[in-house]
């Protein structure tokens, strides 16, 4: 029998051949995901943007590097955990020469969705983190509300035991002032949720 870490790299070759869907065009490379496909916990994005296109890795721009530092700071090793997102293309719209980021439209979550969920079949996530809204809304419940339901615990989700969503770093970055810190420490303080819920199981 094939190991996680198999059968994931064969997914991966699959994947990046993939064009079911109009981001192929625009795309330079299909960014998958990258992690330990044993993790216990998988963050799950909702789609690169252009520093992630350009070098094929999930969360390695200004956002990533936010990332980067709330796991940190929340006691997590980037390494021993999954991440990857929703879409495995850029979503961008062409204004004249330039790409601009745009969320991804429902018909190409639907066409990557077998993806992500193959991804998870293999990784079978003991706690899966959606970051930001868009995520939680496929992944937990459809019409999740971030102002509401973020940073709580949800149990026996489609897609693991337990499923929490946290802000998208590119959200906190967004904020300015005092804003900006209570949105970091707020995505620090879900992290660290996340931590102690990994160390119990
Ligand atoms: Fe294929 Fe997903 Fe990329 Fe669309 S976004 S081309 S479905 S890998």
């Amino acid at each position: 029998m094939a190991s996680p870490a198999e059968e994931m790299e064969a997914l991966r070759q699959q994947v990046l051949n993939c064009t079911d869907c109009e981001l192929a065009r625009t795309r330079t490379h299909v960014v998958f995901g990258e992690g330990n496909p044993c993790a216990k916990v998988v963050l799950v994005g909702e789609g690169p943007g252009g520093w992630e296109d350009r070098t094929g890795r999930p969360f390695v721009g200004r956002a990533g590097k936010l990332l980067d530092v709330a796991l940190r700071e929340a006691g997590l090793k980037r390494e021993e955990l999954y991440i990857t997102n929703v879409v495995k293309c850029r979503a961008a719209s062409e204004v004249g020469e330039r790409l601009r980021n745009r969320p991804p439209r429902a018909a190409e979550v639907r066409a990557c969705r077998k993806w992500l969920e193959a991804q998870l079949r293999i990784l079978k996530p003991k706690v899966l983190v959606c970051i930001g809204g868009p995520a939680a809304s496929l992944l937990i419940h459809k019409g999740f509300k971030m102002t509401e339901e973020r940073g709580k615990w949800f149990r026996d989700t489609p897609y693991a035991p337990l499923a929490i969503a946290v802000l998208h770093p590119a959200y906190v970055l967004r904020q300015d002032g005092e804003d900006f810190l209570r949105a970091r420490e707020l995505l620090i303080e879900d992290l660290r949720k996340v931590r102690e819920q990994s160390e119990d199981h």
